[in-house]
């Protein structure tokens, strides 16, 4: 069993009692004048209540994003980066504030927290960079013709965001949306909507236009769909889950507008012999357990290669009884709580349907409920071994602290172990032979592959997946492409007349 850090119920300073939606620059209730609570997943308690917006305000916000969009789009890409680069400092400046909130509305461990929101700012200067740097194509058209192509913003932009990483995955769609002079209105999760509401005074200090950057909290089938059906959007960027990305993506393609979806995920951790065991489980419990397991990313099926699969799980139990589970304040803790009850019954359903089809729970398996964890949605970091690829298991995203240990016996089996489910989103593969890591790497059928690490992420390095993992990519200079229209334009260099129908028999040029 993991050790138990006390939960205390300390009082969150910098939260408010509620929070309006923010549309054109202001604070304002939802038309319907209805509210609905955010719950801290550590304690059950109500946090806050949040203004929930449905149909009626996403147009307002679409109107208001509209209404601002010539004078963002308009401005310089000089005069736009100068104004993201305003925002990371502000927000480096602000951040103990972000990370105590999203602490409390995620359950997040404080040290996951501050680590992965400290990257926050250079996302904005990254991308405010981008807009500054770049540079469009001359193609070699050829003749008497000189061609080049130009970057235009898509105008109004929608963003429809989870709740694992509020603000991480916000930041990721929101600075390259902003940079490439688009206006944005974004549909946070249902779960976790405060920072997004707290970075718009921040991009607000920053100089940002009032309209620009409009939150619009509310539930998927309401605010969500309204979002997304609105004919005035000129693109649409969802990370969530597989099923709401085949809705979304429907909606925009009755539109055809273009659609970026950051969806589910199964990864898988490749672990060749040739890796000291104590490493190879070291990157297991990260993969693995980071974020309770809620992570697109999470190495969710740990592959090892046969002749070292029994001492790795040997040590990987061992390491996940030892966990510190509790209180997210403490920095001593190491896991959390699941985000919320449903999730915490998802994760339950599943380790009851790993029971029953047969694979052996070796760590963990249960909810935690003794005394500090009783209100709160705890569940123990569980490792199942006995797996076999076809386990519902180890094909169906579970999003909780669970992870399936299989073994494997050569570069071939790994490849196809790693391979064998729906999704495509990362992996990654551990061994000290480059050349196999490579090899490896190149064979495997998804977006992202670490060597010898897990989970990295910058905002310059191409983040998406294939298969049901999604469609489009975030980070880079692709992402920014992204964002904007490409127009080309195509211009005669000939002083000659020319003329198609003109009976001089000539040969002319017709495309
Ligand atoms: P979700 O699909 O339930 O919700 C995501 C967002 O979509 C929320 O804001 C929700 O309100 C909204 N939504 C739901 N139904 C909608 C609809 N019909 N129309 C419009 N909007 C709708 O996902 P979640 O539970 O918030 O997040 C977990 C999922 O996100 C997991 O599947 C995870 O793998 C995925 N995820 C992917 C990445 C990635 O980079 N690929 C990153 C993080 C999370």
């Amino acid at each position: 069993m993991p050790t138990m850090n006390e939960v205390k119920s300390r009082p969150v300073a910098a939260l408010a009692a509620y929070y309006p939606l923010e549309i054109g620059g202001e604070r304002v209730d939802a038309l319907s004048g209805k509210t609905f609570p955010v719950i801290n997943p550590a304690t059950g308690q109500t946090l806050c209540e949040i203004a929930e917006g449905d149909a009626a305000d996403i147009e307002a916000a679409v109107a208001a994003a509209e209404k601002a969009a010539p004078a963002w789009g308009g401005m310089s890409p000089l005069q736009r980066a100068e104004i993201l680069n305003r925002a990371a400092a502000i927000l480096a400046e602000r951040m103990p504030s972000f990370v105590e909130i999203e602490v409390a509305q995620t359950g997040r461990p404080i040290r996951e927290m501050k680590a992965q929101l400290a990257r926050m700012p250079e996302w904005y200067s990254y991308f405010g960079a981008v807009a500054r740097t770049y540079e469009s194509s001359v193609p070699p058209f050829g003749g008497s013709y000189v061609n080049y192509t130009r970057r235009k913003p898509i105008g109004v932009v929608g963003l429809v965001t989870p709740w694992n990483h509020p603000l991480l995955i916000l930041t990721k769609k929101v600075a390259p949306a902003l940079a490439a002079g688009n206006t944005v209105v974004v549909k946070p999760s249902e779960i976790a909507p405060i920072t997004p509401l707290m970075l718009a005074d921040v991009l607000r200090d920053a100089g940002l236009p009032d309209g620009a950057y409009n939150v619009v909290p509310g539930f998927g089938v309401a605010a969500g769909a309204s979002l997304c059906d609105h004919p005035r959007i000129g693109k649409l960027d969802l990370t969530g889950g597989t099923e709401t990305g085949r809705k979304v993506a429907a909606m925009a393609g009755e539109k055809l507008i273009p659609f970026s979806g950051e969806l589910g995920g199964k990864a898988s951790v490749v672990v060749f012999d040739d890796v000291p065991e104590q490493e190879a489980v070291a990157a297991a419990l990260f993969a693995s357990f980071v974020a309770a397991g809620q992570t697109c990313v999470q190495g969710a099926r740990l592959l090892v290669q046969r002749n070292i699969y029994d001492k790795v799980v040997e040590l990987l139990v061992k390491r996940t009884d030892a966990l510190r589970v509790g209180d997210p304040t403490d920095p001593r803790t190491q896991m959390g709580p699941l985000v919320s009850a449903r999730q915490l019954a998802i994760v339950e359903k599943y380790v009851e349907i790993g029971r029953q089809e047969g694979a052996t729970v070796a760590a963990g398996g249960e909810r935690l409920t003794d005394g500090a964890f009783a209100n709160g949605f705890f569940h123990a970091p569980t490792v199942f071994t006995d797996v076999t690829n076809d386990m519902r298991i180890a094909q169906e995203e579970i999003f909780g602290p669970v992870v399936c240990v299989m073994p494997f016996e050569g570069e071939d089996e790994a490849v196809t172990l790693a391979n064998g489910t729906p999704f495509g989103l990362a992996a990654s593969v551990w061994s000290r032979n480059v050349a196999r890591a490579h090899r490896v790497a190149e064979r495997i059928d998804a977006g992202i592959v670490w060597i010898n690490d897990h989970h990295r992420i910058d905002p310059s390095s191409p983040w998406g997946g294939f298969k049901d993992s999604g469609i489009g990519k975030e980070n880079g200079i692709v992402c920014y492409e992204g964002y904007t229209k490409l127009q080309s334009v195509v211009v005669n260099l000939s002083d000659e007349t020319f003329d198609w129908f003109a009976d001089d028999e000539t040969e002319k040029r017709y495309s």
